[in-house]
């Protein structure tokens, strides 16, 4: 269902404003985890005042460390609701468990399934049924093809609007956090209708390597790029070092502007 072959058009994916997809290379930003009403809203603002086409924000954290913040849960969802009611800006936010899609749907644009939950086949299936938007994330070690068969999951149970997304894959490498596939991209690209994103900030993890990633996703032709911000990164709750300060982020959206303007 996923393949070329069976539909040759792009697809697009819409939730509020936002089109991944489309025309024009789509920028989706905010912090990793909603740490605050402050932390939020300010952040959500400075995205959009540059540009972005939809906010970020985890509510439910997936942490390596159970000791680590796991996310505010239901009342990081009603701040998401909050930016976008006063900004007009879609949301996108994590959903880790089964449990949590039902609560999440009046609060959020569109669901993120995140690179852990990949091959979480009962949640791929509830997901499936409903009828916001999916962003799938590859697995921390899985194939190209098996990315394409967890969206088949998705698209199988009835929901068609997934946007794919090339986050870093494990290798042997350790300098950075992840090694970014831009293979896959350009594979995905070829071989499903499925709008492909990039996420250079998992990817790399590492906030200065962010821009030129960025500028490598438009070249190699993806449909946009998914990357975290913070207007005091030190202070991040999560994902800090990856974090573009306000001013990275305004400069990253200068170098995209042929790309995010195009017609
Ligand atoms: C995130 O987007 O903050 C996240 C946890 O991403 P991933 O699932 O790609 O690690
Ligand atoms: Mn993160």
């Amino acid at each position: 269902l996923v393949s070329r072959e069976v539909q040759a058009h792009n697809t697009v994916v819409r939730f509020g404003s936002a089109a991944v997809g489309g025309d024009r290379f789509a920028v989706i930003a905010g912090p990793c985890s909603v740490e605050s009403e402050q932390q939020l809203l300010s952040v959500a603002e400075m995205v959009k005042s540059h540009g972005a086409m939809a906010l970020r924000g985890g509510a439910y954290k997936p942490r390596t460390s159970p000791y680590d913040f796991q996310g505010l849960g239901i009342e990081g969802l009603k701040l998401l609701k909050k930016a976008n009611d006063m900004l007009g800006i879609p949301t996108v936010s994590e959903v880790m468990d089964v449990s949590q899609v039902e609560k999440m749907t009046q609060y959020i644009d569109c669901f993120q399934i995140g690179a852990r939950n990949m091959q979480n086949y009962g949640l791929l299936k509830i997901i499936g049924e409903s009828k916001k938007p999916i962003l799938l994330k590859r697995g921390l070690s899985a194939t190209i093809e098996e990315l394409l068969l967890a969206a088949e999951y998705i698209y199988d149970a009835g929901n068609p609007n997934i946007i794919l997304c090339e986050r870093g894959i494990r290798t042997f490498e350790t300098a950075t956090r992840n090694t970014l596939d831009l293979n896959a991209v350009a594979y995905l690209k070829q071989h499903t209708h499925l709008p492909v994103l990039v996420d250079p900030s998992h990817g790399t993890g590492i906030r200065e390597l962010v821009i030129p990633l960025s500028r490598a996703a438009a070249a190699v032709g993806a449909d946009g790029i998914i990357v975290e911000s913070h207007l005091n990164p030190c202070e991040a709750l999560s994902d800090g070092h990856q974090a573009l300060t306000a001013p990275m982020f305004e400069q990253l959206m200068q170098e995209l502007k042929p790309f995010v303007e195009a017609a």
